[in-house]
């Protein structure tokens, strides 16, 4: 028997809607690319050009299912095109300008993207990789005619490509299992992979990433996604904003510290999103001018490991509560958040934040479980770590146009019906999830395994530390050792004895690096994450001093 109530797809577009009927003045700041100021607008506004969009990409042919690309800040025009895009049943394939032209343009070709919306940022890479690309028509810079860049493109301003335009357009009316979204993975191995969201799965990972023990805002709450566009949705803001009615600010193309601290206070900012090295930006601009957040009340921290001291500063120094996320761009991307529960309520501050550092417990519709290599499940003690697989509604089950591709264990996608996340964790009793590691990062010492997170995150809170990674060094004894990879913040000079010694008694003996090496960069990758397999290849020729003396 089945239920008699209405059929109400789950497609984004309502979303939009929503904010215009139930919102509709409420306010969208975008920090202009062109110059920088301020510009306002309002969902009502976004609704209506929005729709403009999507007639202009009907005059040009774009149907259903075409993909249509952006190279974009997150901006209000950014905003429009997506759900301009999003709202007729084509899908918006959002490019991280942060890869290497060729990665794009390689990106470019296998999505089959037929526009390009650019930020004029990005004309310099657009212009690079336009004779790569087999399936472009048309260029359209995120701009008036006024500010558009010279250039032999096909090329028009946005302004002029929606002007004139209508602002009726029939948005949704299709399946809400209709593809809604493209995002290609990092690839640190092999080729990028496609990640194709549905409606269906944007709706819901939408809704679920805004429970209270999530994101948890409602429409008093101004919300500034740091987290571009580009980066997995920008972990479903741009969603659960016009959901629920908060303001939004987007932040252009301006991420420094003074320039976050600028929106954050001017905007009244109550909750915002970003990875780590974002914070670390602010929170330095924060302590060299004296400063504190005043409006700000929580701060998602996600997309890798969150450093002890950026926590500490926030929930102690300035009363900020800090979410930390775990996800990835294969769950849409949100898979646990840490926020507290009872039981952590009844215990001291120190043991608050020792179970802040952990990456958390999933909201309803993530399942996660930790298996072994033979994928037995491992107990849920927070102590044994196994490989971490989770499923449910808004984890992908296969990529885009590549059905057979195989994550790094060198398994299909879905493995009895859970995705293999490549991630190595512990879940504790209460069912609160650590990352160890990456399953590829993970330090494999006597056939015992070292946590290179653990590591970093206690060397990142030695004296002069601006950034620690480690990584695993071949040794003809033990297989691999850990090297520990320290830059030192400017103008400080810590010595490998200070950190070693910092080190002891906070992780096991055995686990304590048999090398500390300086450098003046740690490469970081298009998302922001410390970039392992760059760092791997400079070390490459290294050799641990442990090892020449057991050879
Ligand atoms: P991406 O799909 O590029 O966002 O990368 C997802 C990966 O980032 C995950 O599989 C994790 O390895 C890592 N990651 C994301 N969030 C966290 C976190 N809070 N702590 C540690 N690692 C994280």
């Amino acid at each position: 028997m089945l239920g008699l109530m209405q059929n109400w797809p789950l497609t984004v577009d309502r979303i939009l809607d929503h904010a215009n009927s139930a919102f509709p003045n409420r306010e969208v700041a975008t920090r202009a690319i062109e110059d920088g100021q301020l510009k306002r607008t309002t969902y009502a506004q976004i609704a209506a050009r929005a729709r403009q969009v999507t007639n202009a990409l009907r005059e040009r042919s774009i149907a259903m299912g075409d993909r249509v690309a952006t190279l974009a800040w997150n901006t209000d025009r950014h905003l429009e095109a997506w759900y301009g895009a999003m709202g007729m049943g084509a899908v918006l394939h959002t490019l991280n300008p942060r890869l290497f032209p060729e990665q794009i343009a390689w990106i470019v070709n296998h999505a089959e993207d037929k526009i390009i919306f650019f930020d004029v940022t990005f004309t310099a890479i657009v212009e690079k990789i336009a004779p790569l690309l087999k399936t472009v028509q048309l260029y359209v810079a995120f701009t008036d005619r006024a500010n558009l860049p010279q250039s032999s493109l096909p090329m028009i301003a946005y302004e002029d490509f929606i002007a004139g335009q209508s602002t009726e357009a029939r948005w949704g009316g299709f399946d809400e299992n209709t593809a809604c979204g493209l995002c290609y993975t990092s690839g640190t191995t092999g080729d990028p992979k496609g990640v194709l969201y549905s409606h269906r799965s944007n709706v819901l990972h939408a809704m679920a990433a805004n429970q209270t023990d999530v994101f948890g805002c409602g429409a008093r709450d101004v919300v500034m996604p740091i987290v571009p566009m580009f980066h997995a949705n920008a972990w479903a803001i741009a969603f659960v904003a016009p959901m629920c009615g908060a303001k939004l600010v987007m932040p252009g193309a301006k991420l420094d510290g003074q320039s976050v601290y600028e929106l954050l206070e001017g905007e009244k900012v109550t909750f915002t999103a970003a990875v780590p090295t974002v914070w670390q930006g602010l929170l330095g601009f924060l302590r060299e001018h004296n400063l504190k957040p005043t409006t700000l009340k929580r701060v998602a921290i996600g997309g890798s490991a969150i450093p002890e001291t950026v926590l500490r500063a926030f929930e102690e120094d300035y009363g900020v509560e800090v979410i930390h996320a775990w996800g990835m761009t294969e769950m849409s991307p949100i898979g646990t958040t840490g926020k507290l529960l009872p039981d952590h309520y009844a215990q001291d501050h120190e043991a608050q934040i020792k179970a802040k550092m952990k990456q958390g417990r999933v909201p309803f519709t993530v399942e996660m479980k930790i298996v072994d290599d033979e994928g037995k499940l491992m107990p849920h003690d927070g102590k044994a770590f196994g490989r971490l697989q989770v499923r449910g509604p808004s984890v992908a089950r296969a990529y885009f146009k590549n059905a057979g591709a195989k994550n790094e264990r060198g398994e299909c996608l879905e493995t009895c019906g859970f995705f293999d996340t490549g991630d190595v964790a512990t879940i504790d009793p209460l069912g609160i999830m650590q990352i160890t590691d990456r399953a590829k990062d993970v330090i494999k010492s006597g056939g015992e395994w070292i946590s290179s997170i653990d590591i970093e995150n206690i060397a990142m809170g030695a004296e002069g530390v601006a950034n620690a990674a480690v990584i695993g060094v071949a040794h003809p004894k033990w297989d691999e050792r850990p090297l520990l990879v320290i830059q030192p913040k400017p103008g400080a000079s810590p010595s490998k004895e200070a950190i070693l010694k910092f080190l002891e008694g906070k992780i096991a003996k055995w686990w304590t690096p048999d090398d500390v090496q300086f450098v003046d960069a740690i490469p970081l990758g298009a998302t922001g994450k410390i970039n392992k397999l760059a760092l791997r290849e400079q070390f490459r020729d290294y050799k641990l001093p442990s090892a020449q003396a057991a050879e």
